[in-house]
């Protein structure tokens, strides 16, 4: 069966590290039996400019047909005067919506020729392989009611609502769950149940949904204790499980002590196993243009898109051990070469991972 992937550049380095992955995809068709169709719309900034929208129509219909869409990144600053629903993030957050992608996968992962890219010491990073699972369309960046409002005194109040039903912390459970058995059957999740009553049934769920799987150790952590932890022994986690907002602070915490933002992908997923893959990094307007960016995370993503999308673990897999194989051969990108290192540009390592696919 060919399956089908929508790829949307975006904006800033957008198109230029997307140019890197289709390399990839390309040769995975052409050499690998990798049997894909890839369709191309926008979205973003690029969305805007071509439609007047940030999520065109057009896209979103694309979107809902294909088995995933393969996404570089949106925004730049000549979109930041634009009324709040036109701005290229809306799309993002409009597509994740949309397609009711519920569970953000991010992994860390720390590739031992970059242990010295990392702000902490060698020896507390080094060999670090965390997976961790984000709810990602509820929680208190959803709930309702939600607003800011004016008191009999005349002070004003803001005020947001953190809610989860059993359905909502039953699907991402499981997913956590399941990504658990695939690696080293370790699940952490992560609440704040001492202060809070949504957490206390995040819990109970947690336990009820780990009977079906007795082989996968649970831990429960508070979310201050496991800030503590990712810095202090972040190696001591598997799979870490959590809500909406603690995974998105915790997730940025976890990436960066790899200490590489161009190096790392994410895939959300919904129900149906359909997913959206991208680098967690932005657009870089700084660098755009310049044919500097590094073009591992979002090929990265790709494999991640192999392996959750497409059932293709062997092929995501060639592609992890090439990234693996031109960092081994010392090539890297302006961001993570050391200072007096040589850099090579984007399609300079396109080309080499697309050489060491073999
Ligand atoms: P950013 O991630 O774009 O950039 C932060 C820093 O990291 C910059 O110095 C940039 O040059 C560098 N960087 C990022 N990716 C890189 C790569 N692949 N190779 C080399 N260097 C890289 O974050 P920002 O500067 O805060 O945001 C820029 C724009 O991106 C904003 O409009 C923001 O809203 C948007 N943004 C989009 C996404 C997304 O599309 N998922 C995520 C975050 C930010």
């Amino acid at each position: 069966m060919t399956h089908k992937i929508l790829v949307l550049p975006g904006d800033g380095i957008g198109p230029e590290i997307i140019a890197e992955a289709v390399k990839v995809i390309d040769v995975l068709k052409s050499r690998h039996g990798l049997d894909v169709e890839l369709d191309e719309a926008a979205i973003g900034g690029a969305g805007y400019d071509a439609a007047g929208h940030p999520l065109p129509e057009e896209t979103l219909a694309k979107a809902r047909q294909v088995d995933a869409v393969l996404l570089g990144a949106v925004g730049g600053p000549q979109y930041d005067a634009l009324e709040r629903a036109l701005r290229p993030e809306r799309g993002l957050l409009g597509i994740r919506k949309e397609l009711g992608l519920f569970a953000n996968l991010r992994p860390a992962l720390l590739y031992p020729e970059l242990a010295d890219a990392s702000t902490l010491k060698r020896e507390v990073v080094e060999g670090l392989d965390i997976m961790i699972v984000r709810e990602l369309t509820g929680g208190i960046y959803f709930g309702e009611p939600r607003g800011i409002c004016t008191l009999e005194n005349g002070e004003r109040e803001g005020f947001n609502t953190l809610v989860y039903s059993e359905h909502e912390i039953e699907r991402i459970a499981r997913v956590a769950y399941e990504t658990a058995m695939k690696r080293g059957k370790r699940l952490c999740s992560v609440d704040k149940a001492n202060v809070l009553e949504v957490s206390e049934l995040w819990r109970e769920v947690l336990i009820r949904v780990g009977r079906e799987y007795p082989e996968v150790e649970l831990d429960h952590m508070y979310v201050d204790n496991a800030a503590m932890q990712l810095v202090r022994a972040p190696k001591q986690f598997d799979v870490i499980v959590t809500t909406n907002m603690f995974g998105d602070i915790l997730s940025d915490a976890a990436a960066m002590l790899t200490g590489s933002i161009g190096m790392l992908p994410s895939a959300s997923l919904n129900e149906k196993g359909q997913g959206m893959y991208e680098p967690i990094h932005g657009s870089a307007p700084d660098i755009a243009g310049q044919g500097m960016a590094n073009p591992l995370a979002t090929i990265l993503s790709v494999a991640m898109l192999l392996r959750h999308s497409l059932g293709n673990a062997e092929l995501a897999e060639r592609v992890e051990k090439a990234v693996g194989a031109v960092l081994r051969q010392g090539l890297r990108t302006a961001d993570l070469a050391k200072p007096g290192e040589s850099a090579v540009g984007t399609a300079a390592m396109g080309d080499a991972v697309v050489a060491a696919l073999g």
